[in-house]
């Protein structure tokens, strides 16, 4: 279940003592624009770089993680998901990230990720090897992602690193949904070129004529055929498009928006 506190969100499916995690809203932050208030965490959308890194340094917080130990990467709705470490700490942040991605994956204490969001959909997850310690990753996952399988590399990256599959568990946070997202022919013809008909069937709706998809129902089945247990896996039924005063949205605002971050890591001292 999704519960949300002061600005974020939080899954229970992700609780644990070792692992903090937050997704932002658009709230809480020290963002001042009129498009950007008050949490935005994307670079170039109109605040000072130090905006937004004190908005980043926020939501650490919330999710009781170090900011120094932060990483992110310009998102280029790819499928690419990277393993960092202390080393890659501040790629993205203070500095910049040479091997952009569009998903992470961590064992290491200390070290965080973020991925940024306006409609696109977060997924954040987390597994334990067999002597208990913990593994985190997060992706980005907008349709082009989502359909490229994404989560599927997501879930690879973490078992690659010796989680047992039973303990993975996943959330997927707040996104643009079926509600408002609107697509066209282009859009459900490479979707079936990609994944095929079914897929297609099952993932999207007609309405008066207009198609609308859903990449949230479309990453819960990658998840699952991939390996997490449909019971672990815990959905947000938040849509970004339909709370303005709550979210960034890139289709409601023309992409005159400010950007949400998603957070995850495993505490501990960098050393
Ligand atoms: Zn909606």
């Amino acid at each position: 279940m999704f519960y949300y506190d002061s600005g974020v969100w939080r899954s229970d499916a992700l609780s644990s003592s070792r692992v903090g995690h937050a997704f932002s809203t658009r709230l809480g932050g020290v963002s001042a624009l009129p498009h950007t208030a008050s949490m935005n965490v994307g670079f170039g959308r109109g605040d000072g770089d130090d905006v937004v890194r004190r908005n980043m340094e926020i939501l650490c917080l919330a999710a009781g993680l170090d900011f120094k130990g932060l990483i992110g990467s310009p998102q280029h709705h790819t499928a690419l998901v990277r393993y960092v470490t202390e080393d890659d700490r501040g790629e993205g942040i203070t500095k910049d990230n040479l091997s952009p991605s569009d998903g992470f994956v961590t064992d290491r204490p200390g070290v965080s990720v973020i991925v940024r969001t306006a409609d696109c959909t977060p997924i954040l997850i987390t597994g334990e090897k067999p002597d208990g310690s913990p593994v985190v990753g997060a992706a980005h996952a907008g349709w082009r992602g989502t359909v490229n399988l994404i989560a599927a590399n997501l879930v690879e990256a973490v078992l690659s690193l010796g989680v047992l599959r039973e303990t993975l568990a996943a959330a997927v946070g707040p996104c643009i949904g079926p509600c408002h997202f609107e697509v066209k022919d282009d859009f459900i013809g490479e979707v079936a070129s990609l994944r095929g008909e079914d897929f297609v069937r099952r993932h999207t709706a007609r309405r008066d004529g207009i198609i609308f998809a859903d990449t949230r129902s479309m990453n819960v089945e990658i998840l699952e055929e991939s390996g997490v247990s449909r019971g672990r896996i815990d959905v947000s039924a938040e849509c970004t498009a339909c709370r303005p005063d709550l979210y960034h949205s890139h289709r409601m605002t023309g992409g005159v928006r400010g950007t949400m971050g998603n957070v995850i890591g495993i505490k501990g001292d960098l050393g």
